[in-house]
């Protein structure tokens, strides 16, 4: 079957679907993004990635390409044409066509808008996740404003690129004083010695992961002792349990941090609870 993706209006097979050369997203990254989990053929979370979305493109006015009612059509669309029971829906919104200049194009000029879907296999992911994932270490190098979902990623592909190299699977970004901010595409949490869930507030320095603030939910339900604070790479290697979390991935469990196992090297038993926990606390629409 030949996947569809929605492009500027259109259901088009991904052979013809296409942007145009000067489209500000290709030319300047001129552009942001979601990524929302399908599950049963239903959007996870759906409201608040489009409350993220519509404030990532406030931050950089840009304007919404589509009413969100039109936009929560196209998305539920784009899925069932290509048949994703299980998997992503991806979208892309940027500030549209223009001839190459650095300013904002004139006003009116209509932001463009991509929508891909894709499966996944839920059961591969479950292994993965009984398994563990490795992730390494490396220097924060973005810039200030990670709040914004952008589509300017280099860093975040240089860190991924440089974790596979490592045969990690993640690699979280350390600050200069020390303090590991997030992954290259998840929200890093820790479990110190004493029980207690540690992870960066997401005032500063990290993506608001939609996961994450799901997550927090769960943490109280389950009655465990959040402390909502910078952790240092040092904490990390001491900690009992380690995970990330992201619409990909939900909650997986990180077993080795740049080569040391955390735990006892196995996937912790909190991090495993919240992971099966999860959905009952995410809203399915
Ligand atoms: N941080 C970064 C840099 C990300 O790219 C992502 C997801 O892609 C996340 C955190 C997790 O966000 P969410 O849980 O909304 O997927």
């Amino acid at each position: 079957m030949s996947r569809i993706a929605y492009v500027n209006g259109r259901y088009l097979p991904f052979a013809q679907a296409t942007v145009h050369v000067e489209d500000r997203g290709y030319q300047f990254s001129d552009g942001v993004y979601e990524v929302c989990e399908v599950r049963g053929g239903r959007l996870v979370d759906e409201p608040l990635h489009m409350r993220r979305l519509q404030r990532s493109l406030g931050e950089l006015k840009i304007a919404m390409p589509m009413s969100l009612p039109a936009l929560r059509v196209v998305l539920r669309e784009t899925v069932r044409r290509n048949r994703v029971r299980d998997g992503l829906v991806y979208l892309q919104v940027s500030r549209g066509v223009a001839r190459r200049d650095h300013p904002f194009p004139p006003p009116g000029t209509p932001p463009s808008i991509v929508v891909t879907a894709r499966s996944a296999d839920p059961s591969a992911a479950e292994r993965t996740a009984a398994a563990g994932i490795a992730v390494i270490t490396v220097p924060e190098n973005r810039w200030e404003r990670v709040d914004i979902k952008a589509i300017a990623l280099l860093p975040n592909v240089l860190a991924k690129q440089a974790a596979k190299e490592q045969g990690a699977k993640e690699a979280w970004f350390v600050d200069p004083d020390g303090y590991v901010t997030e992954g290259s595409s998840s929200n890093a949490w820790i479990i110190s010695r004493d029980g207690k869930v540690i992870t960066r507030p997401a005032e500063q320095g990290i993506l608001r992961g939609i996961t994450r603030s799901v997550l927090l939910n769960v943490l109280r339900a389950q009655g465990l002792e959040l402390d909502e604070r910078p952790f240092t790479r040092e904490e990390a290697y001491a900690a009992r349990e380690a995970f990330v979390t992201s619409a990909s991935q939900i909650v997986m469990p990180v077993v080795r941090i740049d080569g040391r196992p955390v735990g006892n090297g196995a996937p912790g038993m909190v991090a495993t609870a919240l992971r099966e926990d999860f959905h009952r606390h995410s809203e399915l629409i």
